[in-house]
């Protein structure tokens, strides 16, 4: 049977191996010190193994020699091990090894007696993310869809997108009952802290477009951070972006049931004007949108209970 959402890989897995010693005492993660004082901004890849474009843009940064204007700057390739299982035959199954690295970052998971390869890593990796001021993530999608900064519960979060500002969509949410993402871990999920963290899905996983897209709101953010000049060096802008707009989710879809079937395909995205609209069903559940322009984001093809199928939200004014 063909799916008709299949997609080709279209992108190059870079080769990581020059990273892995690195300078910080942890494998793929390199810390580049201005010998300023100033913030200690953190970019990850690889949180999902088979999302490779922030991989290709961490290789990029460090072959252009980055070097921060100030405070120290983290590039960490992240979960390796399901990374190492990637192939571009079956590229679906390596986003991660037993678990989602993206759902463990709560110190009752992280210090807790569970263990998995993807755990394991992330305990590792903590120290570094415990560091880190401002910190970008960098994904992507199943599907072919916009891209969009996943901005948190927060109205730091929110500021911190505007100011970043490229792609041109913001999503507010709340994240996943699974578990929580590094993105809304400890100081970054804090509304009293100054930390803040981005998650950027730049489109679809394995699309040349999906990485320029990685590149530029990389470049976005370290300029907001004052890690580079765009106006001097090599790592300059590409792109015009748009006015930037968002959504805010109020209607995450968390599976109940055994399975989850959409009604029809879903990209991504769709406002559905009618409230009542259905959208799937959640075991015999009907799922229906809440309330006239519900926006659908990223609905997801690993539809097992727990999981979050789709997010429902609305366009809400920037502010
Ligand atoms: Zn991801």
């Amino acid at each position: 049977m063909t799916d008709p959402n299949a997609c080709t890989v279209d992108i190059t897995a870079p080769d990581i191996s020059p990273y892995r010693k690195g300078n910080t005492g942890i494998e793929y993660a390199t810390t580049i010190d201005s010998g300023k004082s100033g913030p200690h901004v953190m970019i990850t890849a690889l949180v999902h193994g088979n999302e490779i474009c922030g991989a290709i843009v961490l290789d990029e940064l460090f072959r252009a020699g980055i070097r921060p204007l100030h405070g120290q700057l983290t590039l960490a390739f992240c979960n390796i091990a399901a990374f190492e299982r990637f192939d571009a035959a079956q590229p679906e199954t390596s986003r991660w090894v037993e678990e989602d690295f993206n759902r463990l970052w709560t110190a009752e998971v992280l210090d807790g007696p569970r263990d998995s390869a993807d755990l394991r890593r992330a305990r590792a990796l903590r120290p570094l993310v415990d560091r880190a001021d401002l910190l970008l993530d960098i994904h992507s999608m199943q599907h072919p869809s916009e891209p969009l900064l996943l901005a948190g519960p927060l109205a730091k979060g929110r500021r911190f997108a505007a100011g970043i500002g490229f792609p041109a969509l913001a999503v507010c949410d709340h994240g996943h009952a699974a578990g929580r993402r590094m993105r809304d871990y400890g100081g970054f999920g804090d509304a009293a802290s100054p930390k803040n963290a981005m998650l950027v899905e730049c489109g679809q996983h394995w699309a040349p477009r999906t990485v320029a897209v990685a590149r530029e709101t990389t470049l976005r953010f370290l300029a907001h951070c004052g890690v580079i000049d765009p106006a001097q060096g090599p790592l300059r802008f590409a792109e015009t972006p748009l006015a930037q707009q968002t959504v805010e989710v109020t209607h995450p879809v968390t599976i109940t049931a055994e399975a989850f079937r959409f009604a029809r395909v879903f990209a991504g995205l769709e406002v559905i004007e009618q409230a009542g609209t259905l959208i799937g069903w959640d075991g015999e559940r009907e799922v229906r949108t809440p309330y006239d322009g519900c926006v659908l984001v990223m609905p997801s093809k690993r539809l097992y209970r727990g999981q979050t199928a789709v997010r429902m939200g609305r366009f809400v004014s920037a502010h």
